[in-house]
């Protein structure tokens, strides 16, 4: 995720808290550093302040907007009246939420941005083949469809979203299966991707992690 927030104590608290809960987490101070990020990475979602040096919240998002980036964004900002919540939504946001607020909350409103964003994208490239999400179908050349459970799907898309990415299991368990309470989970279902998609699949990173693609 990208966080972009002028407050130096507040960007180092919410990425201490967000990477804890399994976020890899960009920061930037001013609209612009933003606007730079946003266009030429890949991000699940953005949490974006309002009052910001170079150019302010609103107008990043409305910037963004125009230039197709659809990566959902929920505005973080003491200005929190309904018509300051109503100029958000209508520049573009998804989600809006005032300062000062409660972390669960925030984290909340996350995870149900992240669902709907990977809800609404439709394949994602899974080595030479592709997976559907819609119906979790893994397609390859030459090769019978193979259908997916809906926990292999939750793991392989996480992998997928960020190819040549090491993740380590705490992370993919906190992403991919965030009820679960042990890394033996994300084990068992590397395990069961391999046994219907081949061993190379999802390489081992030894002794840190797993990733989609070569090491
Ligand atoms: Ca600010």
């Amino acid at each position: 995720m990208l966080l972009v927030e002028d407050d130096a104590q507040l960007i180092g608290m919410l990425s201490t808290l967000l990477t804890e809960e399994g976020y890899a987490v960009d920061t930037a101070g001013d609209g612009q550093r933003a606007l730079h990020l946003a266009l030429t990475r890949q991000y699940d979602v953005l949490v974006v302040d309002r009052g910001l040096p170079a150019i302010e919240g609103l107008d990043l998002v409305g910037r963004l907007r125009s230039r197709a980036v659809t990566t959902p964004v929920l505005i973080l900002s003491a200005l929190a009246n309904t018509a300051d919540r109503v100029a958000g939504l209508d520049a573009g946001a998804e989600d809006y939420l005032g300062k000062p607020f409660d972390v669960d909350e925030l984290l909340a409103r996350l995870r149900a941005l992240r669902r709907r964003h990977l809800a609404a994208a439709d394949s994602l490239p899974v080595g030479d083949g592709w997976l559907d999400l819609q119906t979790r179908l893994v397609h390859r050349a030459e090769e019978p469809p193979v259908r997916l459970s809906e926990r292999e799907c939750a793991l392989l898309t996480v992998l997928a979203r960020n190819p040549n990415r090491m993740f380590s299991r705490r992370v993919l368990l906190a992403l991919a299966f965030p009820e679960a309470e042990s890394e033996a989970v994300v084990d068992t279902y590397v395990h069961y991707l391999r046994r219907k998609l081949g061993r190379r699949v999802v390489a081992t990173v030894h002794g840190r992690g797993y990733q989609l693609g070569r090491p």
